[in-house]
């Protein structure tokens, strides 16, 4: 059971009215510790300060200077750790698909209410939450300071995990996505969301994606000499893109370690994609010169239009998993799923659905003639002594379970 007193909530919403009536019916249930903010920008002075900032946020979607979905973004650019609950008068399909946007940025979301917000419905939801970060203080995000992970860099702390990628029509494993842990000597396995951000804000992300690099493509090398015949993928940051560092090292690394580009997949985050402008461009296309394969990640929750995707010669585009766990169900995912196939296919490029998590979300894309599937249904990350006996176990589950007869019969 939480203590509601000691649970921080702010509510955000450019009516005042509102501010006051939601107030009034968090404080007649017992929560006592709110803070009412009427603009985002005076909302985000309150996250990620000393005291830990809100553990819940109720959020207006329809505000005049920056609007709910913007916020979210910004939520996300300080690493918010607390829950959502989103408020609108728009219809039920706007909140949906919110919802989903806020998913997607693994923002943990209770539910969305219509105005005019009802108490019981307020009440409600907030019955089925039990604050994580007010029950587990502390122990489950644990902020890092530079320093540690600079030491965790030089020490050697970081360990790729790595996700196979299956061809959706054949079942055949192409390639893998190299995804960094730290292995801390107290805390245990440490995920990136972790500490990304603060390689980024403190300029070690160069070293961090250097050191990534390096084991991804001696892995690579490693993988061939075994015939093993994979595509290795490297999450890129934009920050690596700023300056010709990157470039030239990936460059050379490939060719003293014997690796082909082409074998190498280069993941750029869409959100991030279209902020900066000239440079990470310019080197994006260098790269693509030099043969390296460009991939769009977490595509559709960021906002490039076609133009931008034309002018930047990708050759995969990845579906967030948002918008691919569920899609079979749910026409909101579905529309969204359904819309990144078809721009995919109309620029020529290589469709890999992520957050494939059920064999219902393997039979849509299955359906829909996706490429590629990542996701727990096949694989979680791995280390990579692990992947040879995986894809043994999965090859006789692609016979066992029909993972690539299914549809077939059924059309047939
Ligand atoms: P991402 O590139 O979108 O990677 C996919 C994330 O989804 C991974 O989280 C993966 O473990 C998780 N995932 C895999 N299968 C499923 C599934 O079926 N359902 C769901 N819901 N999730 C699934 P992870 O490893 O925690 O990485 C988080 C993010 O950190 C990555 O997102 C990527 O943006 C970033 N990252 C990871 N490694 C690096 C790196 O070496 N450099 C940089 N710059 N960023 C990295
Ligand atoms: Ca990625
Ligand atoms: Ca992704």
């Amino acid at each position: 059971m939480i203590e509601r007193s000691a649970v921080k909530i702010l509510v955000l919403d450019d009516e005042s009215f509102m501010l006051k009536l939601l107030s009034r019916i968090l404080s007649n249930l017992g929560f006592t510790s709110v803070i009412l903010c009427d603009s985002g920008r005076a909302a985000l002075d309150q996250i990620g300060g000393a005291d830990g900032g809100p553990n819940l946020i109720l959020l207006d979607l329809n505000m005049p200077e920056m609007d709910g979905i913007e916020f979210v973004r910004h939520l996300v650019g300080r690493h918010y750790t607390g829950s959502l609950i989103l408020v609108s008068g728009e219809d039920e399909r706007i909140l949906q698909t919110a919802e989903k946007l806020v998913q997607a940025h693994k923002i943990p979301i209770l539910g969305h209410l219509h105005k005019p917000v009802k108490p019981e419905t307020l009440s409600a939801l907030l019955e089925t939450w039990t604050s994580p970060s007010v029950d587990r203080p502390r122990a489950a995000k644990k902020i890092y300071g530079a320093d540690e992970l600079r030491a965790a860099i030089d020490r050697g702390e970081l360990v790729n995990y790595y996700q196979p990628k299956v061809a959706v029509a054949s079942g055949e494993v192409v390639g893998v996505e190299t995804l960094v842990r730290w292995r801390h000597p107290v805390d245990g396995v440490v995920f990136p969301d972790q500490f990304i951000g603060l390689a980024e804000a403190s300029g070690m992300i160069d070293d961090l994606t250097q050191a990534v690099f390096t084991e991804a493509v001696t892995q690579a090398k490693a993988w061939q000499q075994a015939r093993l015949a994979l595509r290795v993928a490297v999450n890129v940051s934009m920050d690596n893109l700023s300056s010709l560092n990157f470039l030239n090292f990936v460059a050379e690394l490939v060719e003293k370690v014997g690796v082909a580009p082409q074998d190498m997949t280069l993941e750029v985050t869409e959100s991030r994609l279209m902020q900066d402008t000239r440079a990470p461009l310019e080197i994006l296309t260098r790269l693509r010169l030099k043969r390296f394969r460009l991939s769009i990640d977490d595509f559709g929750t960021g906002h490039s239009s076609l133009a931008q995707l034309r002018d930047i010669p990708f050759d995969e585009l990845k579906i967030d998993q948002g918008f691919v766990h569920h899609a079979w169900t749910d026409e909101t995912l579905r529309a969204m799923y359904d819309a990144s196939l078809s721009l995919a296919r109309q620029l020529g490029m290589e469709v890999v659905a992520e957050g494939v998590e059920d064999r219902n979300d393997w039979d849509l894309l299955h359906r829909t003639g996706c490429d590629l599937a990542q996701g727990v249904f096949m694989s979680r990350p791995m280390l990579a002594a692990d992947l040879p006996g995986w894809i043994e176990g999965w090859r006789e589950r692609v016979r066992n379970e029909r993972l690539i007869q299914a549809n077939n019969e059924m059309t047939q």
